[in-house]
């Protein structure tokens, strides 16, 4: 499904994400019911009862990566064009993953410079974008570190920075970013660039991504000025 939606680069309606979860979460549902109805027929031994539950925990670590990467400001009505301080929303989202960050030795700072820019879209998406960035960014620092988010303005455009010295990535996957189900992780959902690619063009911002093999990664958003 989601294949067919991005067969065009890219998701015209973000409602179309409603659709796309729904679909991915049927399959971990499916599988989690699957084996406690095996469990209520069959008088299985504790070690096979065991190994079911396992298999039951991943399945449900995986719904719940399906709705990190897609639904953490999720709301009924989507589509909402709003004005937004952009280091209001930034810092709030920072906030909401410093605790994230913490439990995996991460420092998040934030320059955020003195003029207060406005840019116009949908807040919950805005921020989803910008979580399933940062997010990245610290999962890309296994070993813990500094991830610095800044904001600059310029005289129509405002630009958000996020830097991360991690695992970096070649030019080919640096590509490859946005596209559905591309992920490197093992346990992955390759589809936070998606929609993070998929937003910020909706608001017709850029994405331009700086990075390196082993030294770090940037990924600068640039956005319109609100009003102009
Ligand atoms: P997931 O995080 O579930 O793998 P994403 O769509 O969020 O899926 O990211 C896709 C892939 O892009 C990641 O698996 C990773 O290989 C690469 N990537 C994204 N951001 C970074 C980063 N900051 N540093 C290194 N690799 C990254
Ligand atoms: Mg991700």
């Amino acid at each position: 499904l989601l294949n067919t939606l991005m067969k065009h680069e890219k998701l015209e309606s973000v409602s179309h994400f409603a659709a796309a979860v729904s679909h991915e979460l049927r399959n971990p549902i499916q599988s989690i019911k699957g084996f406690i109805q095996l469990m209520q027929v069959y008088d299985y031994n504790r070690e096979k009862q065991l190994e079911f539950h396992d298999t039951i925990l991943n399945e449900i670590n995986a719904a719940e990566s399906l709705i990190d990467d897609y639904l953490i400001y999720a709301k009924p009505v989507y589509g909402e064009l709003e004005r937004m301080s952009v280091s209001d929303e930034v810092c709030g989202v920072l906030k909401l993953l410093g605790p994230y960050a913490n439990s995996r030795d991460v420092e998040l700072l934030c320059h955020k410079g003195e003029e207060n820019v406005s840019i116009r879209g949908d807040r919950q998406k805005f921020r989803q974008a910008m979580v399933n960035i940062i997010r990245n960014g610290v999962e890309a620092m296994p070993e813990g570190g500094e991830l610095v988010v800044r904001i600059k303005a310029q005289p129509a455009k405002v630009t958000v920075e996020v830097a991360d010295t991690g695992v970096g990535m070649t030019k080919e996957e640096v590509e490859r970013l946005g596209e559905p189900y591309f992920s490197n992780k093992i346990k992955g959902t390759g589809l936070g660039m998606m929609v993070t690619y998929s937003v910020i063009h909706q608001m017709k911002g850029a994405i331009i991504v700086n990075s390196e093999k082993g030294s770090g990664t940037v990924f600068k958003l640039v956005f319109p000025k609100y009003g102009l």
